[in-house]
């Protein structure tokens, strides 16, 4: 049912593929020969195409520059060694596009334009998915309000649009941290589960501040008391505190990451005791203390895994166990890897094969 919109395609006469060097891509800044967009106009979503890859044209009225009323998403295909490409659990990408452009009374858009234009586009694009070991191609949907209009109120008017960029590996490196206790990312009632541009733009400032001390990212707090620990910069954030994985529960000030519920399958598939629950930077930080912290890591679509050497706080910089020693979220990434690239067989049904 995926291919059920009727899409117009318009092939860029020139492909830039042989301009790109591969072995050197900096994350985000090369762009595929094509995107997939679609306008909503007068109550429906409509004009499915897939154009070649080029700047936008937009009034400086245009609603979501004042505004932000924008969601997007991120997720990952990979080539296997047979030359297929697999799409990271691209369904989970779907519904949490539409929950979050709920929360920004942005319409939703129906699977058959979000797989149908993905797909198309990836057939199309398909060269564009690296070969080299660890690369992949980065894929950003996108959905914005598009009004003429700078009176505030929900636009009548919107485009979602469906680029790619082939990525190298991310070698992430062990990450500082910061406990901040002081600036929020979102509360409860707030946007903080929405993929919203606004959260972003609103975490850059805190981030930069954590930065001139030294750090690379910030573990976030809940917004009123600061007690409870939410997620790591854009990532979320999981603990494992003598012998038990832990992790904040996805409740509405946390975004609910695919590679989050992906970690946890795993776990709890290889027997691991699994703990959703509020956890208390109290008690994160007396397992540090008492050396019951085996590991802490992120978990997102970038980089996977990010190992956390230390943690921050209160002006303190605590250092977790060493890198080598991290039994579970090693095998965690590994075993991640393998379904992403066809290597093991994908029983719990995460691939979608292009
Ligand atoms: C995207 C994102 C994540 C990770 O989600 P994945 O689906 O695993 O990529 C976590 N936190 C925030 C704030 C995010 O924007």
């Amino acid at each position: 049912m995926a291919e059920a919109i009727d899409i117009k395609i318009d092939k860029t006469p020139k492909s830039r593929i042989a301009e790109v060097d591969f072995s050197d891509i900096k994350f985000g800044r090369v762009y595929s020969d094509h995107m997939f967009v679609a306008d909503y106009r007068d109550g429906a979503w409509g004009d499915f195409r897939i154009v070649p890859y080029q700047n936008l044209s937009l009034s400086p009225g245009c609603a979501v520059i004042h505004y932000g009323q924008s969601v997007f998403e991120g997720m990952k295909a990979y080539r296997t060694d047979e030359g297929d490409i697999l799409v990271f659990r691209p369904y989970e990408n779907f519904k949490r596009i539409n929950s979050s452009a709920h929360r920004m009374c942005i319409p939703q858009v129906s699977e058959e334009i979000f797989m149908g234009g993905l797909r198309r586009l990836l057939e199309i694009d398909r060269d564009w998915a690296p070969s080299q070991p660890g690369y992949s191609l980065y894929i950003r949907p996108v959905l914005f309000a598009t009004d003429e209009y700078i009176g505030i109120r929900p636009s009548d008017n919107y485009k979602f649009i469906i680029f790619t960029c082939p990525v190298g590996a991310y070698y992430s490196k062990p990450v500082r941290v910061k406990i901040e206790t002081y600036y929020a990312r979102t509360v409860e009632g707030g946007t903080g589960y929405a993929k919203a541009a606004g959260n972003y733009a609103g975490s850059l400032f805190p981030m930069v501040e954590s930065q001139k001390e030294g750090y690379d990212q910030l573990i976030w707090t809940d917004g009123r008391t600061h007690q409870y620990i939410e997620e790591s910069g854009t990532m979320n954030v999981m603990f494992l505190i003598d012998d038990t994985l832990v992790t904040a529960p996805a409740g509405n000030t946390i975004l609910r990451g695919i590679t989050r519920d992906s970690v946890l399958t795993l776990a709890r598939d290889w027997g691991y005791k699994v703990e959703e629950k509020k956890i208390t930077v109290d008690e994160v930080m007396d397992a540090i203390r008492k050396g019951k912290m085996q590991e802490a890591f992120g978990t997102g679509t970038a980089a996977t895994i990010a190992h956390i050497a230390s943690i921050g706080f209160e002006g303190k910089d605590y250092e977790l166990p060493p890198i080598g020693e991290r039994v579970f979220s090693h095998k965690a990434l590994k075993a991640l890897d393998n379904i992403k690239y066809g290597r093991t067989p994908d029983k719990f049904g995460w691939t979608y094969k292009i």
